[in-house]
């Protein structure tokens, strides 16, 4: 499947207790693209790539894919185009072993082995994902989104707590991703990171595109 170009029209977002979490965004990514969202805590970023797969609707604007509102779309349908791994990888694991966390919502046994191979988990597979550190689980959740082979890939700060091996598997998998023409936007505060992933960078400030 070919990514969606993606189009935010003026996208705000409240949230229930009154927050505005993200003001008036427009913004375009384009099939293939590598974008990087960058801005300090509380700016809106992970309010924003919440909206990519359904997650968060919109309060008023609105989110395009190829031209077509996805409003009306039932997230499951969001979710075959978009792989959102959250940042906080205990909202997203669930399952005994980390291969069977992996194998969950894959495409196929063969893109799971693949996912858990890329990011260095092979050994780890009959582990209970929450008995590992912290780095790890983030690793583990990543791997649970790459292998359902989204043609759209959303991280949510996948860098954070990574050491020197853990950032240049996460690297390696994006340039991966990109040789592959599928849609990498990532949240990272590594420098290095979104410098040697992205192509594009936006920042984010106080929910608006600064
Ligand atoms: P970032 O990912 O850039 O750190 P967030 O998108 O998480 O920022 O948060 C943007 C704003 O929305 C912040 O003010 C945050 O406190 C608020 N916020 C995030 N999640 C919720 C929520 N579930 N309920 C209420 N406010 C929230
Ligand atoms: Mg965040």
């Amino acid at each position: 499947m070919r990514p969606p170009t993606i189009r935010l029209e003026e996208v705000s977002h409240r949230y229930p207790d009154g927050t505005l979490g993200l003001e008036r965004v427009s913004l375009e990514v384009l099939p293939g693209e590598g974008l990087a969202i960058q801005g300090p805590t509380g700016s809106g970023k992970s309010t924003l790539v919440r909206h990519l797969n359904g997650l968060l609707r919109p309060t008023s604007g609105r989110v395009l894919f190829d031209g077509e509102d996805v409003g009306g779309w039932h997230v499951a349908e969001l979710a075959r185009r978009v792989g959102l791994a959250f940042q906080e990888p205990d909202r997203q694991l669930f399952r005994p072993t980390v291969w069977e966390e992996v194998t969950f919502g894959a495409a196929s046994p063969a893109s799971a082995r693949a996912a858990l191979e890329a990011l260095g988990l092979e050994q780890l597979r009959h582990r209970h994902p929450l008995d590992l550190g912290y780095s790890r689980r983030k690793l583990v959740a990543i791997a649970s989104v790459l292998a359902m082979a989204t043609p759209v890939v959303v991280l949510d700060e996948p860098t954070t707590g990574q050491d020197r091996r853990g950032l240049e598997l996460l690297l390696e998998m994006a340039a991966r991703l990109r040789a592959e023409g599928r849609t990498l936007i990532v949240v990272s505060h590594s420098q290095e990171f979104v410098e040697r992933a992205c192509r594009r960078w936006i920042r984010l400030d106080a929910g608006r595109l600064a």
